[in-house]
């Protein structure tokens, strides 16, 4: 089992295979996109590979597959494949932007690869559109609703961003009663790759709770796992539900069992901190687990307290695509 120097249990790899992405959500990035790495700076898929299963051995059990957007990167299905090959894996899930999964449905099921997070900020086409500054609306809604339809657990995730997509909310409440699903509501984050920061954000957890007790005042806690980010809910007399996840306001950091890897194979900590160690160069002169694991096992023995110790230390807001969300 691993254990960080806070005596947390970590457990749950993020792995992003790419820091490229189809779309430019303006909270993400801007209209231009950021450096996205050449193809030769990325891991390999076999680098991938073994990188995971070292970090299995140690005691990871749930990888997230991320990005950038997962599915521009060619070979991914191979890849994950492999991956649900390694003993000790429990589970495989996706966060992606829903615009390619659409062929691969079938096979994902097959996979057992059933838990899939699908960023959607609006149910309103002209204002998808707008926010994500693409053409996509159509072809993710569909992809959504045949996932939803072939029995994928689905997650919606909505960054929540004043005076662009508030008027979402409720319409989002509704779709997780029809389609009997979860949306989760999530604070921005200063990581948008302009290098421009906020102090503060309109729209935290407790206004987006609050907004939708306007309207549904009978809400009820849900029994969250002890690491969850997010703060789940349901509502009376209504299928699905909704959560709230305090990425701003970082409310979570005490049970966090998260790392992350980036596409270039750098390990980072904490979402608000900077990378601690590359493993692209090792991997490519074929250094084994066992040189790897001391430099993990370092790295996770020396994380902050919280993402607020780690934003002290760390000025440069990078886009989300090059960090995996
Ligand atoms: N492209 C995929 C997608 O959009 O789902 C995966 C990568 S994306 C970086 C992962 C998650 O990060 C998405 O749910 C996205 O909405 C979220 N995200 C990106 N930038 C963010 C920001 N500045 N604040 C909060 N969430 C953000
Ligand atoms: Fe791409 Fe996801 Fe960032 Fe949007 S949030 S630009 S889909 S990586």
């Amino acid at each position: 089992m691993l254990t960080d120097n806070h005596n947390r249990v970590i457990n749950y790899l993020r792995l992003s295979v790419t820091d490229n992405c189809n779309m430019r959500c303006q909270y993400c990035m801007p209209a231009e996109g950021v450096a996205f790495s050449h193809n030769s700076e990325l891991l390999s898929w076999d680098e991938m590979y073994l990188l995971a299963a070292t970090f299995i051995e140690l005691g990871i059990t749930k990888i997230r597959i991320t990005g950038g957007e997962p599915f521009v990167r060619k070979g991914l299905m191979d890849f994950l494949h492999r991956l649900a090959t390694i003993k000790g894996l429990e589970e495989i899930s996706i966060t992606t932007n829903a615009t390619l999964i659409g062929e691969h449905i079938t096979d994902l099921k097959a996979l057992g690869i059933l838990n899939v997070n699908v960023s959607m900020d609006s149910l309103d086409k002209t204002r998808f559109n707008f926010i994500t500054r693409r053409d996509y609306f159509d072809v993710v809604y569909s992809n959504l609703l045949q996932m939803l339809h072939s029995g994928f657990n689905v997650k919606i995730n909505c960054v929540v961003m004043h005076g662009l997509n508030t008027d979402d909310i409720l319409p989002f409440i509704d779709f997780a009663h029809e389609h009997n699903t979860a949306v989760r509501f999530l604070e921005e984050m200063p990581f948008n790759g302009h290098n421009k920061s906020f102090e503060k954000i309109e729209w935290d957890f407790l206004k987006i709770i609050d907004h939708i007790q306007t309207k549904f005042p009978q809400i009820q806690r849900m029994n969250d796992s002890a690491s969850s980010t997010s703060e789940n809910y349901t509502i009376q007399n209504r299928r699905g539900s909704f959560g709230v996840i305090p990425s701003f306001s970082r409310t979570f950091c005490g049970t966090c069992n998260r790392i992350r890897v980036s596409a270039k194979g750098e390990l980072q900590t904490c979402l608000y901190t900077n990378e601690s160690v590359a493993f692209k160069k090792l991997l490519q002169q074929h250094a084994q687990p066992d040189l790897i694991k001391p430099l993990i096992l370092a790295a996770i023995d020396n994380r902050f307290k919280d993402g607020f110790e780690a934003e002290e230390k760390n000025e440069f807001k990078k886009s989300m695509s090059l960090i995996g969300g």
